[in-house]
């Protein structure tokens, strides 16, 4: 029965562990994705419960619920339009549950056409990281009608531990555009904190250590301390898709008239990190162009005048 199955389309970093958690669950998949190895790889892991689909169209013919994890808006439209896409293949009643991180302004126009057509949206973007994906342990905010959301809660539980409805169409991504805001000036408040303390003669860690225990706490010393200490970028979250989520908060700034100063400076120094060769690094690479402002590396010995 179609209605059974579920549909997947983008098996990359995020989307084939929550693939492989939607089997796990003992959901039925069909999948597929640009790299056709990743689908077959997939199927031959679980050949009686994963199939592969030629185009995004048939995975819509075989299955009532499709799910997205694609990179970006283009990515997503691309997906939906055209005579191999999925608004060629959904039939009224079927649902897109579009986990990738896009546009909130794209997303309320693909929801009108999808809804022009009966067919319903939740767009459920995720935090979580890989190890979130590969652990089933995402934080999931989820924006659509109660229906449609109460219909894409099963396959939401298979894949993480926080499941929050936040809203209608479009909530989702919003609340994913305040989150990227929030860690990404984060990363840069702590950046600044641990280069101004450590060129006038303090320890990092202990910076790190006394912050932790007052009003600074926060969740980026807790997990990126270790990597900002031992300067260690390895991704983790890659610098150009929090460049690319830092240009959707701020293209909804401009909708909705919205003045952003800080997330555009941020937005600024990750432009410039993609510039000089960084954009595949971990965002807390971000300490690094700090360091270069201040010509001081942290943890280095003092310099004296
Ligand atoms: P990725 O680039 O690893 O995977 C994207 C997948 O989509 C790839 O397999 C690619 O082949 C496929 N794809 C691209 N265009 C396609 C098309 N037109 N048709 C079919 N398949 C296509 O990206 P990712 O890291 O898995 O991220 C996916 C989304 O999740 C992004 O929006 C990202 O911002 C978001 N996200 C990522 C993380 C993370 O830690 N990586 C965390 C939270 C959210």
């Amino acid at each position: 029965m179609p209605e059974d199955r579920v549909g997947f389309i983008g098996l990359g970093v995020m989307g084939a562990p929550m693939a492989r958690n939607l089997l796990a669950a003992g959901h039925d998949v069909v999948a597929f994705t640009r790299t056709r190895a990743k689908v077959d790889d997939l199927v031959a892991e679980a050949p009686d419960h994963a199939a592969a689909a030629g185009s995004p169209r048939e995975v819509a013919e075989q299955a009532g619920v499709v799910v997205l994890m694609l990179p970006d808006s283009p990515q997503v439209q691309d997906v939906l339009d055209g005579d191999d896409g999925v608004l060629a293949g959904a039939r009224s009643g079927s649902l897109v549950v579009d986990m990738s991180t896009i546009s909130p302004v794209v997303t309320r126009e693909l929801a009108e056409r999808c809804a022009e057509q009966g067919v319903g949206w939740v767009d459920a973007p995720v935090s979580g990281g890989d190890v979130g994906a590969r652990e089933a342990t995402l934080s999931i905010m989820a924006g659509g009608s109660e229906e449609d959301f109460a219909r894409a809660r099963p396959l939401f539980e298979a894949l993480g531990k926080t499941i929050v409805h936040v809203g209608p169409v479009g909530a989702g991504q919003v609340v994913k555009a305040c989150n990227q805001v929030v860690v990404a000036l984060t990363i840069e408040a702590v950046s600044e904190a641990l280069v101004l303390g450590s060129r006038a003669g303090v320890d990092p860690a202990t910076i790190i250590e006394v912050l932790s225990g007052g009003l600074a706490a926060n969740k980026v010393m807790e997990v990126r301390g270790r990597n900002f200490l031992e300067h260690d970028f390895t991704p983790g979250f890659r610098v150009e898709l929090h460049h690319k989520d830092l240009g959707i908060a701020l293209q909804t700034a401009r909708e909705y008239g919205v003045a952003l100063p800080n997330t555009a400076a941020v937005d600024q120094m990750l432009q410039a990190l993609r510039a000089n060769g960084r954009g595949d690094r971990d965002h807390s690479v971000l300490l690094n162009h700090i360091e270069d402002l201040a010509q001081h590396t942290i943890g280095a010995p003092p310099e004296h005048d």
